[in-house]
């Protein structure tokens, strides 16, 4: 039984959706594994620090308009938080500290030494002017500089967060600080001091993943018919680096809903539609499906990169695909994980699948920190090895326990930071 103490009893529907108590639930199983304390359990599982904000902004119009924000640094035993910010309408806290600590997770899979931290902004960014974007940004950036640093917390790009963003806030802190500080920040532009890699690295590292699990299923890419949820950088990415491996990527959607071709999607041409229209609304050569019935199709990989909470316990049973690489964080709740393990399906879990991310960032601090760039080669192929050692690593774990790889790498994560937390210990 789980020593937990949120969640000694069932989770609720209502708290199926709730991403922190998904993440909560996962740590106890993982914690049970090892047997971890409940003290340890307690300080692990918990955010370490939560900041809430009141970013007053004027506006275009001459109004002034107060927003919300969040910053929450889960854990800082392996080193400094790190994690990106988004800029949502419906962000709350409770996905805040759900994205902080998945962050940890994430960091500690990988083995790179950062903590874990994650921001967010109520705010629909398609509402704003580039200019009030940039306020926004800056006066967010000045209420949270206190707790942020290279060696403390270091943002980077989420959900409606791009270069640019990364870019203002770089600028702001480094005009408070008073010398320009490229580390405090990755995901910055080329010209700032950002890495080569970084922007397809997310997508690289789903290709990765989903490369290395075909092997383990014996699947053939070729003969892997597709869909990816998500058209963006994680998902729109990893769709064209599948398709260039030679995957049948069938389908792929956006907030507009989805598309669908059984001969295969030619990825090239939707992207630069995208790119060229703003959306894969009025996509010619396709038909259209919508979001939901995208998830629900035949097909072998299905690989969720857009946001959480989409393979719930409502759809569970009529997904199809054997095997789910998660580009997105949280996309499958744990009630519908159950399900997928009952039914065999693999699923290669967020903290794992995703981490490619992470993983350049943490290249472009080092670069940052060094004032010496590398090579796109050099960034692609120790991406390439890190992925692939954490694969194989969390494959390992799963079979020692006899877990899903969700829960192994919850338990790998999980050790290396208790570990860590012994060895530094409490500071009374
Ligand atoms: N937002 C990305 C993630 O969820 C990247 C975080 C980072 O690079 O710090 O993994």
């Amino acid at each position: 039984m789980s020593s937990g103490t949120a969640l000694a009893s069932p989770l609720s529907q209502a708290d199926e959706f709730n991403p922190f108590l998904a993440m909560a639930e996962r740590f106890d199983v993982a914690a049970d594994h090892l047997g971890l304390d409940r003290g340890v359990r307690e300080v692990l599982r918990n955010p370490d620090r939560e900041l809430t904000v009141s970013i007053p902004v004027m506006m275009d119009d001459g109004n002034l308009r107060v927003f919300k924000g969040y910053r929450v640094q889960h854990n800082f035993v392996r080193g400094p938080a790190k994690g990106g910010i988004r800029f949502a309408p419906d962000v709350h806290l409770d996905e805040v500290r759900a994205l902080a600590a998945w962050m940890t997770w994430k960091c500690s899979v990988v083995n790179v030494p950062f903590g874990g931290g994650k921001g967010g902004v109520i705010v629909n960014p398609r509402e704003l002017s580039k200019s009030e974007l940039e306020r926004l940004t800056r006066r967010y950036t000045t209420s949270i500089m206190d707790i942020l640093g290279p060696d403390r917390d270091v943002p980077a790009p989420d959900m409606n967060t791009n270069e640019q963003t990364m870019a203002w806030l770089m600028d702001t802190y480094s005009m408070h600080v008073r010398r320009s500080t490229t580390a405090i920040v990755t995901g910055k532009p080329l010209a700032l001091g950002g890495s080569r890699g970084r922007t397809e690295a997310t997508g690289r590292g789903v290709m990765i993943s989903c490369r290395e699990a075909l092997k383990k299923l014996g699947m053939r890419p070729e003969n892997t018919r597709t869909v990816v949820q998500g058209s963006g950088n994680v998902g729109g990415i990893g769709a064209l680096l599948l398709h260039r491996e030679g995957y049948k990527v069938i389908a792929i959607s956006d907030v507009s809903g989805g598309i669908l071709d059984e001969k295969g999607l030619d990825m090239p041409a939707v992207l630069a539609w995208i790119k060229e229209h703003g959306s894969l609304a009025d996509y010619k050569d396709a038909d259209r499906i919508s979001g939901a019935e995208l998830l629900e199709l035949d097909c072998d990989l299905l690989a969720p990169c857009a946001t959480e909470n989409q393979i719930t316990s409502q759809n569970v049973d009529r997904i199809k695909a054997k095997l789910i690489v998660e580009g997105a964080n949280g996309p499958t709740t744990a009630a519908a994980d159950k399900k997928l393990e009952e039914r065999g399906v693999l699923v290669v879990p967020d903290i794992l699948a995703n981490a490619g991310g992470v993983t350049v960032s943490y290249f472009e601090w080092v670069q940052d920190r060094m004032g010496y760039f590398w090579t796109e080669e050099i960034v692609n192929s120790r991406l390439e090895q890190s992925m692939v050692s954490a694969f194989y690593d969390v494959d390992k774990v799963a079979k020692k326990y006899g877990t899903s790889m969700r829960i192994a790498a919850y338990i790998l994560a999980i050790d290396r930071v208790a570990t860590a937390y012994r060895l530094r210990g409490v500071l009374s």
